[in-house]
């Protein structure tokens, strides 16, 4: 089994580190330091980066990562052209052994159209996702480049993983997705407990996640599409028709304009 570790980076992105206690990987250092600091820290050797999409607060930190350690570059289909440091692209359904272990890549196109996900089931005790900014807890990606189709059907696809699975998001982003998704389902429970728990875990400036997706199918609105309060919400708001798709599309444009209000 591989240790996980969430490094706090930028302003609210997390750097997942992943290790076997000599080898360690990082999944989207948006910047160097808090990586370097850390396999000091451990006296870990880096050896892989895996980048989930281009944007800067994701990929920023791999050219002073590369030019340290001989360290392979996994990223999506096209990007060595595209972004700095890539050495080996990965597209749907390729499978990578590292540290000791299988990790599959899964296409997930929304936030962005090159947008991947990697998932290693012997990866932490229940297998772990690594879903860059596609899956958040309580939440979803903005549509930046993708359509709503294409995330609704990238985030179908996450959510096929088992329960246990650690859901290892790149921001910290739950408060303000708690707040959106118990305006969308006042009256669940699990929702409010789970609220309560992460409000504390910030007062004391700890991370929210790993969240797990079993806990994301009770409380994120984006992965209860079929749920018939969360169908009633989107229709009172305009949502036109009852599908899965119509509620999501409704619900991404309902959090687009929400106002946090605590
Ligand atoms: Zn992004
Ligand atoms: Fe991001």
């Amino acid at each position: 089994m591989l240790n996980i570790s969430c490094l706090p980076a930028l302003s609210d992105n997390y750097i997942w580190m992943l290790d076997n206690g000599s080898d360690a990987l990082v999944v989207d250092p948006g910047e160097a330091v808090p990586v370097l600091a850390e396999i000091e820290r451990r006296r870990l050797q880096l050896t892989a980066i895996l980048l989930t999409h281009h944007h800067g607060d994701h990929v920023d930190g791999v050219p002073a990562l590369t030019a340290r350690d001989d360290v392979d570059v996994y990223g999506p289909t096209g990007s060595a052209a595209t972004i700095p440091g890539v050495t080996c692209e990965v597209g749907d359904g390729a499978e990578l052994e590292l540290l000791g272990q299988r990790f599959e890549v899964i296409a997930v196109p929304g936030h962005t159209l090159d947008h991947i996900a990697y998932y290693g089931a012997q990866a932490g005790a229940g297998g772990a996702l690594f879903c860059g900014d596609t899956l958040f807890s309580a939440g979803c990606g903005r549509l930046f480049e993708g359509t709503a189709v294409q995330m609704h059907a990238s985030l179908q696809r996450l959510a096929a993983l088992p329960d246990a699975t650690a859901v290892c998001c790149a921001h910290e982003y739950t408060s303000s997705n708690l707040a959106f998704a118990v305006s969308v389902e006042p009256d669940n429970e699990v929702l409010a407990r789970h609220r309560a728990a992460c409000r504390v875990l910030r007062a004391a400036d700890q991370p929210t996640l790993p969240t797990t997706l079993g806990l994301e199918r009770q409380i994120n609105p984006f992965l209860r599409c079929a749920v018939p309060t969360v169908v009633a919400k989107a229709l009172a708001q305009g949502c036109v028709g009852d599908t899965e798709l119509a509620v999501f599309t409704r619900l991404r444009l309902m959090k687009d304009g929400f106002q946090m209000l605590t």
